[in-house]
């Protein structure tokens, strides 16, 4: 890389205050444990067989049991019918022992998504964002913050970033990220744009922002002419790209991704085009290893939360 176009942001990798959330969550769970001399309890329901769900529903499962906690996967046929998917949810609510319940998106085709994430039971929802929980936390009170965007915002507290009064944009508008993101953000006193597909020049509203978020789901969508200088980014796309004919433009002259295409046949990439905005933003997180750990860091200390709850009930 030329000198002169060097990186200048701060990279905000995710991976030490996911151990610090990780570890936290373990000593939760064994007080819990003391007290009431059982495990806090996570049920993944995960249909079909996405090999991307797989590799994230098995970390889930790992950090969980490495943390203490007590984790299983129901591993649902890719042709099961949405009644037998419902019925495993039921099961899980109805279960005295299970204390958090996460269905592994996205679901197998013929499956009505909202349906089955309503019928999760919201005080076992730890991650889905059902009615109730949506309300309690646009109103300040939340009992689950999800689990992306609360890593989004305890790796923003951990890096000292400052919110009130200041211009935040949020591009993707999901139920799972970009919304509650935004609610976020202007709890913390931030001003804030969400922005989506239907967005009138992107690229000028998002330079707008001291703090820009992207949830969209497109690689290397955002590039510099995105970024105001010292912008702080943070990237939650997560791409699995499979061979370099694949590569947008912004990516073409990545060598790093083309060697880790040509070595292991595929590449994640986030929504940000990183080598470039990372000569602009004043700070960015990687993808992979920045929001992607503190999600699932996250989700243990929802699981131990939900337990909490529960015991009050
Ligand atoms: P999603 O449900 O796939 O929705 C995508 C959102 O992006 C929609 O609101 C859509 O706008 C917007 N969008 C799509 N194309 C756009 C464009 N060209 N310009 C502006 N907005 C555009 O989103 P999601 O579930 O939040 O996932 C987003 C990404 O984050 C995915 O890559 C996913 O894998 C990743 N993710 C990562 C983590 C993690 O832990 N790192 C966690 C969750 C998700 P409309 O509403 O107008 O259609």
């Amino acid at each position: 890389m030329p000198k002169d176009l060097r990186a200048t942001a701060k990279i905000l990798q995710g991976a030490d205050l996911a151990r610090e959330i990780r570890e936290s969550a373990r000593a939760e769970a064994a007080a819990f444990a003391a007290i009431t001399g059982r495990t806090p309890h996570l049920r993944v329901l995960l249909a079909g067989n996405d090999p991307a769900s797989e590799t994230y529903v098995r970390a889930k499962t790992h950090a969980a049991a490495e943390a203490g906690l007590r984790a299983e996967t129901r591993a649902l046929p890719v042709d099961v019918a949405p009644d037998e998917l419902l019925a495993e949810v039921d099961a899980a609510n109805r279960d005295d022992d299970v204390d958090g319940i996460l269905v592994q998106l996205p679901l197998p085709e013929g499956h009505d998504t909202r349906r089955v994430l309503d019928a999760v039971l919201a005080r076992k929802d730890v991650d889905g964002v059902p009615p109730e929980n949506v309300g309690l936390l646009q109103q300040g009170r939340p009992r689950f913050t999800p689990c992306t965007p609360a890593g989004i915002l305890a790796l923003l507290e951990a890096n000292g970033i400052s919110l009130p009064g200041r211009r935040a944009v949020v591009v993707g508008r999901s139920e799972i990220v970009g919304k509650p993101v935004a609610a976020l953000l202007a709890a913390r006193d931030a001003t804030v744009t969400l922005a989506h597909s239907k967005t009138t020049d992107l690229p000028a509203v998002c330079r707008e922002a001291d703090v820009l978020v992207v949830a969209i789901g497109r690689p290397a969508f955002v590039t510099a002419d995105f970024v105001r200088p010292g912008a702080v980014v943070v990237d939650v796309g997560v791409n699995r790209l499979t061979a370099e004919r694949e590569l947008p433009k912004a990516l073409e002259g990545s060598a790093s991704i083309r060697e880790e295409l040509r070595k292991k046949g595929r590449a994640l990439v986030g929504d940000v085009a990183f080598e470039e905005v990372a000569r602009i933003a004043g700070a960015l997180t990687p993808v992979p290893g920045g929001v992607g750990p503190l999600t699932v860091a996250m989700l243990l200390k929802n699981t131990v939360l939900a337990a909490a709850i529960r015991l009050k009930k």
